[in-house]
């Protein structure tokens, strides 16, 4: 057993993970939690590791970014990943857990560890604190500590963040009923277009603006920016402020276009492609109505949603700009980033975030080099997307459009979804062993 004490910030996913893998590897920590004294607006308990909406870590199947993700992390030795399974409700295709009693167990793991010593505390200043530092105060960070933090990090790379727009997979879009064309002829060539008549249009419009919204923990304080309302906040407005707004039908040379009542518009969110989110769809509306009334656009009938729209206060760095690539802050020695703060977005991102950053504190205190996971990988993809420069940097969960094209000549979608989580996973084992994990 080692003398270094690693320092932890935050007994959310990531942090828990990152005590309890480095228990694993016999180094010491000692973990801060604020809670229960300090309570989030979105935390109901004073638990370690509690799921604060949704009880779903998402598909097991290896032919999903989450369920291959999950694979990966089991490779690695997840402790939480293991715990999920335990307290699995196998009430579907996908890892629905009792959160109560997910959350408890690791409290009671992390309250019993000999390795690990919590701190029922807020920090609100790391001055005193010893390094190595783990920072991993997730999207509701508090307010002290984020005035703290941008000390260090800089003001303009915090961001408050609003929503976010659905993301498409690109295989799943009916090609036929769209085009690729820039307003005007004005910017991004990739934007692909879905033209919706004004029969089209009024059923969209008028399904959309009584959908179901997801309840918000705290709706009188949500203040909606005003350059990033959600869709269905802008139609409320009235049936022509999406016409006038994001799905305004003018610029076009395509004659659909010219006839068209509202175009809906598609950004690719990588190079490849393989991936498009939707320009202005960011939304608070429950995944099953994203689902049904988002499918009501033409083209996107049978659409496969890679991430859906969501509303919710969220701090996050932007990471390329924040984190080196050995993941320590390029501001300060010895200080990681882990969780939904360091840029990654979801409950089972969060967890592997915080397995890699332990296994790189780890090997720093063993001073042993850290080798960056796999690219092949979905937990490579997704590390390196936090340290690769991006001119608007957004949060980055797990999906296959984060993989290397390398298979690029399979046109089977399932066929090809096999071959790469298959060279994700040998990837994985590879570098699991190279460590030693
Ligand atoms: C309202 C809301 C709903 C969400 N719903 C989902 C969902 O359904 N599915 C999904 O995949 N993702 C969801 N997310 C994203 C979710 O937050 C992350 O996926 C995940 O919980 C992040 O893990 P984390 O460890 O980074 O942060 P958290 O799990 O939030 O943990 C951070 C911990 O740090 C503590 N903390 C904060 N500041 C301090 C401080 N100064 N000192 C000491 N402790 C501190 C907090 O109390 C908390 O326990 C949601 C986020 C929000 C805000």
């Amino acid at each position: 057993m080692t003398e270094t004490r690693v320092t932890i910030i935050g007994g959310g996913l990531a942090g828990s993970e990152a005590a309890l893998y480095l228990e694993r590897l016999r180094i010491q920590s000692v973990l801060y939690e604020m809670r229960p004294k300090h309570m989030t607006s979105a935390h109901k308990t004073g638990n370690l590791g509690e799921l604060i909406c949704s009880n779903s870590l998402k598909s097991k199947r290896t032919d999903t970014g989450a369920g291959l993700l999950k694979a990966e992390l089991k490779i690695l030795g997840s402790i939480l990943i293991e715990l999920a399974e335990n307290f699995d409700l196998k009430s579907g295709a996908g890892l629905t857990v009792d959160r109560e009693l997910f959350s408890s167990e690791i409290t009671e793991k992390i309250t019993s560890s000999p390795f690990i010593d919590l701190k029922r505390e807020e920090i609100s200043d790391i001055k005193n604190l010893s390094k190595p530092i783990i920072i991993a105060t997730g999207p509701l960070t508090s307010e002290n500590f984020t005035e703290s933090l941008k000390s260090i990090i800089g003001e303009q790379f915090l961001h408050f963040y609003d929503a976010i727009s659905p993301i498409i997979e690109w295989d799943s879009i009916d090609k036929e009923k769209g085009f690729f064309e820039s307003r005007y002829g004005k910017g991004d060539e990739n934007i692909f277009n879905l033209p919706m008549t004004g029969d089209e249009y009024r059923l969209f419009y008028s399904e959309l603006i009584k959908a179901e919204v997801v309840d918000m923990h705290d709706p009188d304080k949500m203040i909606y920016f005003e350059s990033c309302l959600p869709v269905e906040e802008i139609a409320r407005r009235g049936e022509k402020s999406l016409v006038f707004g994001p799905l305004k039908p003018v610029g076009f040379t395509n004659d659909n276009a010219r006839k068209a009542e509202a175009v809906v518009q598609l950004r690719p969110e990588n190079k490849e492609g393989s991936s498009f989110n939707l320009i202005g769809f960011q939304t608070r509306l429950k995944y099953s109505e994203q689902k049904r009334i988002f499918k009501m656009i033409p083209g996107l009938e049978n659409a496969e949603f890679l991430r859906f729209g969501s509303m919710h206060r969220n701090t996050f760095v932007n990471s390329p700009v924040v984190l080196s690539e050995n993941l320590m802050l390029k501001s300060a020695g010895q200080i990681y980033l882990a969780g939904q703060l360091s840029g990654v977005e979801g409950y089972i991102e969060s967890i592997m975030s915080g397995l890699i950053n332990a296994l790189a504190v780890y090997h720093l205190i063993s001073g042993r080099e850290f080798y960056l996971p796999p690219v092949e990988t979905i937990t490579g993809g997704i590390i390196r997307r936090l340290i690769t420069f991006s001119e608007n940097f957004q949060p980055v969960n797990a999906n296959f459009g984060i993989l290397p094209e390398t298979i690029s000549k399979v046109r089977d979608k399932k066929a090809k979804r096999k071959m790469q989580a298959e060279i994700a996973l040998r990837a994985m084992e590879n570098w699991a062993n190279v460590f030693k994990i």
